[in-house]
């Protein structure tokens, strides 16, 4: 972009250079004039810019968003990771009050060692807590712990005027239940004040089990889900569904001879070489050998065969970085896709309809000849937040491969599958999404909901300052 294109449509140009951003599954970029706020009345100072020149800001926390729900063509962006400081954090209540900027990471490596967890966390470490509201994330333990807005004591949100609201399930409840998961249209996070989860030992006792199919998998979620505390699916797609489940519990207060020990980050902190010997920074490059279809029928028939070998044996101890951010272990995982992208896409499905649009899923995958490399399967709650992508049921999230030219092919599987999630009545989660239509998004959310959700943003976002690329895709009317 030259520096003419960054003038608004007010004809007043934004006094920053472009630089280029990318959705984290490498299949979306934008280039974009680009604020770093600090603090309140730099990110006010921001916005009015953005106001001014006539240009939309797009909010943007690490960017880990796999589509384009940090992008903004034709606009400015917010990058809050330089305001990225722990406020406050109370050992004795667990509660912590950060900047929008602050990671999962930070917060794990502050409050562990006293005893204290994240309540929710994604499986990487590296969003901002912004971006975790704004998505309302959930983990593996959704189906026990509901979403993070669940955990959210309060917050503050600069609005589009530049004023700044505080709201909590007390005060501005509505504004709460819609900011949170609202995908950053109606305001940015500027302050968040968070219940943490108490914790005795930094491992989790661990355990693995095979199933032979999806229904397999989704009944041994139900039978066990009251019993642990997380509880995860590893999907083999080449494999009709068959796959893993770990499920995870705190050991019990004094089962553990150390716990001191490991709740310390040295305790936690992934090891710098596999066996000891090869750097996990050079492990994408072995990855990227098997990246292709037969290479990844191969990984998943020997995850799946190996896991079998192990399933149904003792607990064994991992630790609590461990078993969250698996994907951390590989540090560029992704860039294995290269010189292709992907994209995942997650669904989020009623119990009773789960394993059928699941299977349903898997068989439109192998029909347009496109294979998920990775499937996850996960458990959930409904929760009270207006946008909210968490249903009572199941999601699974498919990792699709997007070869270069092969882009068509890819949404049109996509759209087959909105199709059959929405006759199910399920749901998408935004967070993951780049290919869901506006139509399609008016039809899996509640009309009242969504109607609402449109009100305020009218009301607080009158000139349609927030926006981003999947905003766009999303909100605006079908024709
Ligand atoms: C490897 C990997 C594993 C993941 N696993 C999970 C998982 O298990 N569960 C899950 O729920 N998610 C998961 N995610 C998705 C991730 O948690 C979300 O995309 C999260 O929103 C990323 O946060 P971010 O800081 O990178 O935000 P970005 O991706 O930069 O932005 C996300 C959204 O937040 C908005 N936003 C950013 N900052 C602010 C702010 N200060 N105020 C208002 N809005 C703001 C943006 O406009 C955008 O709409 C995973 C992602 C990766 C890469």
């Amino acid at each position: 972009m030259t520096p003419s294109e960054t003038t608004g449509s007010s004809g007043r140009r934004l006094e920053t250079d472009p630089e280029s951003f990318e959705a984290w599954g490498m299949n979306a970029r934008c280039s974009a004039p680009v604020f770093r706020p600090g603090t309140v009345d730099e990110l006010r100072d921001a916005l009015r810019a953005a106001g001014d020149a006539g240009t939309a800001a797009g909010l943007r926390g690490a960017g880990c968003s796999y589509g384009d729900a940090s992008l903004t063509t034709d606009g400015c962006i917010v990058d809050f990771r330089r305001w990225n400081h722990i406020l406050s954090f109370d050992k004795q209540s667990g509660i912590l009050v950060a900047e929008p900027g602050v990671t999962i990471e930070q917060v794990w490596r502050e409050a562990l060692p006293h005893g204290w967890w994240p309540p929710v966390v994604p499986g990487t470490m590296f969003p901002t807590l912004g971006g975790c509201l704004a998505m309302n994330i959930h983990g593996k333990n959704n189906f026990q712990a509901g979403t993070i807005g669940r955990h959210v004591r309060s917050f503050d949100l600069m609005l589009a005027d530049g004023t700044v609201e505080t709201c909590s399930e007390d005060t501005n409840q509505a504004l709460f239940r819609a900011a949170i998961g609202g995908f950053g249209m109606l305001g940015a996070f500027t302050r968040i004040e968070l219940q943490l989860k108490r914790v005795h030992s930094g491992d989790l006792e661990v355990q693995a089990h095979s199933c032979a199919n999806l229904g397999e998998m989704v009944a041994h979620f139900e039978e066990q889900s009251e019993s642990c505390d997380y509880l995860v699916g590893w999907v083999d797609a080449f494999g009709g569904g068959r796959g893993l489940v770990h499920q995870a519990s705190y050991p019990k207060r004094g089962a553990v001879a150390n716990p001191a020990e490991t709740l310390e980050p040295s305790h936690q902190d992934l090891p710098p070489r596999f066996f000891g010997i090869i750097p996990r920074s050079w492990i994408w490059w072995g990855l990227w050998c098997f990246f292709h279809k037969p290479g990844m029928r191969i990984v998943n028939a020997l995850k799946y065969r190996l896991g079998r070998r192990h399933a149904g044996r003792d607990p064994y101890r991992q630790s609590l970085v461990g078993f969250s951010f698996l994907l951390d272990y590989v540090p560029r995982w992704k860039h294995a896709y290269k010189p292709g992208a992907f994209i995942q896409y997650q669904t989020f499905v009623p119990k009773e309809n789960a394993v059928a649009t699941f299977e349903a899923q898997l068989r439109l995958c192998k029909e347009h000849g496109i294979v998920p490399f990775l499937g996850v399967l996960k458990k959930h709650l409904p929760d009270p937040f207006l946008m909210t992508h968490a249903v009572d049921g199941y999601s699974l999230a498919l990792d699709l491969p997007l070869p270069r030219g092969g882009r068509e092919r890819l949404w049109r599987l996509a759209h087959a599958m909105d199709d059959v999630v929405i006759g199910a009545g399920g749901r998408f989660y935004l967070a993951k999404d780049s290919t869901l239509t506006a139509e399609g998004f008016q039809a899996a959310y509640p009309p009242e909901n969504l109607a609402r959700f449109l009100e305020l943003k009218r009301e607080l976002d009158p000139e349609g300052l927030f926006q981003t690329d999947l905003s766009r895709r999303l909100l605006t009317p079908p024709e």
